[in-house]
């Protein structure tokens, strides 16, 4: 079978990573329940930055954001081995800019994941995905974010979201735990 998985914040956590790098960049005092609450994937609003100054910070902290310690959500990496070891085609697929594509490629190497040079694909806007997922024919596509998903509903592709705060509305099943994504498959 051929699975596809967006990256950030479906493989990697990646908006509690810039969080905490925001609180210690800022200097503030938040919570893990004050990231929990945020009900949208941006993160700037409890550090009390406008949308403009939030996508300033994003921006200037992108090198950080991507090329630290990000972890990997639980079991995530030894799912997708997993996958390997039993013969599937696991493709990547994220909208990382352009020019960040072959470094995050390197980066998820070294975290562990299974990555085959040609099926890893990058630059691509959120509704563009949609076309590098039916060329290649996907069998399974999991990503987090609502409007991705959205434009993915009226194709063959059995989709999967990854449970976030921002995609309760989704009707779609759920990968809460990664170590549980074969039980949701069936
Ligand atoms: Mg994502």
């Amino acid at each position: 079978m051929k699975f596809g998985f967006d990256i950030d914040d479906t493989l990697i956590n990646l908006r509690e990573h810039a969080f905490n790098l925001y609180k210690r960049k800022l200097n503030q005092q938040l919570s893990r329940d004050d990231f929990l609450a945020i009900k949208r994937v941006e993160i700037h609003e409890p550090f009390g930055l406008s949308d403009v100054e939030g996508k300033e910070m994003w921006d200037s902290s992108l090198e950080e954001i991507y090329y630290t310690d990000c972890p990997p959500f639980p079991d995530a990496v030894e799912t997708l081995r997993k996958l390997q070891r039993d013969r599937h085609e696991i493709y990547y697929i994220t909208a990382r800019p352009k020019e960040h594509g072959e470094r995050t490629k390197e980066w998820m190497k070294q975290q562990g994941f299974p990555i085959q040079n040609d099926y890893f694909f990058y630059g691509m806007k959120d509704d563009e995905k949609i076309h590098i997922i039916q060329d290649l024919k996907l069998d399974y596509y999991v990503d987090d974010k609502p409007a991705v998903l959205e434009t993915l509903s009226e194709t063959d592709v059995k989709l999967f979201v990854k449970d976030q705060s921002y995609n309760q509305e989704l009707e779609l099943p759920r990968i809460v735990d990664w170590a549980n994504f074969m039980n949701v498959l069936k």
